[in-house]
């Protein structure tokens, strides 16, 4: 049964007045890669009976439409690994038509863009966050684990050749990727793309991360690019944790993500949906409410799921509780990125 969302119900507003318009939704805890700041070696996948399945995920992004979510980010794990989800996302499409969902987006690893990008072009996504931390084939192995460097390459190709918009999320790695700042920003420059950098977070086990890189924090890389670059700070704000600068010499936009530092909270337009179907509603707090059960609770309305909606929006916490000061990294999240999305 296919599900519409309209009348729309009352938008959703949290204890905050924040208003919430954006979900990230994570389709799959899997991965064909093991990036070591996220996954370790041997992971132990969830059970694929506990995922929602594309009819129950679909649902329920219909539903948040409804209490007004504009903007939907597809996520995971890798979520272009999940089998038929290109049906999802085509399926999603029919609110961008209505005009309720304003941006439809995915953010993956690329293995599978050279496969999917037409398709995902044809469903009405037009713009793609690509994760890529290193240009050298070596270094991306290690820093993946299973990856292949240019199997992305060919994804962000296939990308741009059909039009999509592209942008680079980099996770900045002390003694790893420092040195190819330079090079990324210009490999990103010359194809039109904007390049973000995250600051790598406390998620899950960080297995061997430490012997990769170490934290390489994103006041010490805007310092890199003072060196190489006239920046001036944009004003730019998308309710998350990044902020946004423009250099002069080839006009690229630079994102920062430190989602480290509470000044973002404030405007946090966000929640995420795991793809067991638990919310949470920060990034950084373990709080969370179990939408499966509401879901499951009645196959012919949503009304459970509302209600179960609106409640845990009203737990929404007013930031998070990472804190790196000191050196001790306080915190800690148990679960991976990979089950709530990143
Ligand atoms: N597989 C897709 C990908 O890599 O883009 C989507 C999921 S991945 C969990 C989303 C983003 O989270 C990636 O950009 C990845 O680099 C980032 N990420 C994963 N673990 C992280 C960590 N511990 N700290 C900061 N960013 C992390
Ligand atoms: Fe997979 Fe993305 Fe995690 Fe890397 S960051 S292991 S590509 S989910």
């Amino acid at each position: 049964m296919r599900f519409t969302c309209f009348p729309m119900t009352a938008p959703l507003i949290d204890p905050f007045a924040r208003a919430i318009t954006y979900l990230r939704v994570s389709v799959t805890d899997r991965c064909d890669f093991r990036c070591v700041y996220c996954m370790s070696e041997n992971m132990t996948f969830l059970p694929k009976r506990d995922l929602l399945t594309l009819e129950e995920l679909d649902r329920m992004c219909t539903t948040f439409i409804g209490m007004g979510v504009e903007k939907l980010r597809i996520t995971g794990g890798e979520p272009l690994v999940r089998r038929d989800i290109i049906q999802f996302f085509r399926n999603m499409g029919r609110h961008l038509d209505s005009g309720a969902l304003k941006e439809l987006t995915l953010t993956t690893n690329g293995s599978q863009l050279a496969k999917y990008a037409q398709d995902l072009w044809d469903a009405g996504v037009r713009r793609v966050n690509v994760s890529l931390d290193t240009l050298d084939e070596d270094k991306f192995k290690a820093v993946t684990r299973w990856g292949r460097l240019q199997q992305v390459l060919e994804g962000i190709d296939a990308a741009l050749d059909v039009g999509l918009k592209v942008k680079i999320n980099a996770v900045a790695l002390k003694g790893f990727n420092e040195p190819e700042l330079a090079t990324i920003t210009e490999w990103c420059g010359k194809r039109g793309m904007d390049l973000t950098w995250i600051e790598v977070m406390p998620m899950g086990d960080m297995g061997d991360y430490d012997r990769i890189g170490q934290y390489w924090s994103l006041k010490e890389v805007r310092r890199a690019y003072d060196d190489h670059y006239t920046v001036t700070d944009l004003a730019e704000r998308t309710g998350g944790p990044a902020r946004y600068v423009r250099l002069e010499e080839t006009g690229q936009k630079i994102g920062f993500i430190t989602p480290l530092s509470h000044n973002f909270c404030e405007s946090c337009n966000r929640v995420r949906l795991t793809c067991t179907g638990q919310l949470y509603m920060c990034l950084g707090q373990e709080d969370m409410a179990d939408l499966r059960a509401a879901l499951r609770a009645d196959e012919t309305s949503t009304a459970p799921l509302e209600a179960a909606i609106r409640a845990a929006i009203n737990l929404k916490p007013k930031g998070h509780d990472f804190d790196y000061s000191r050196q001790k990294v306080d915190g800690q999240m148990t679960r991976h990125m990979s089950h709530t999305g990143g």
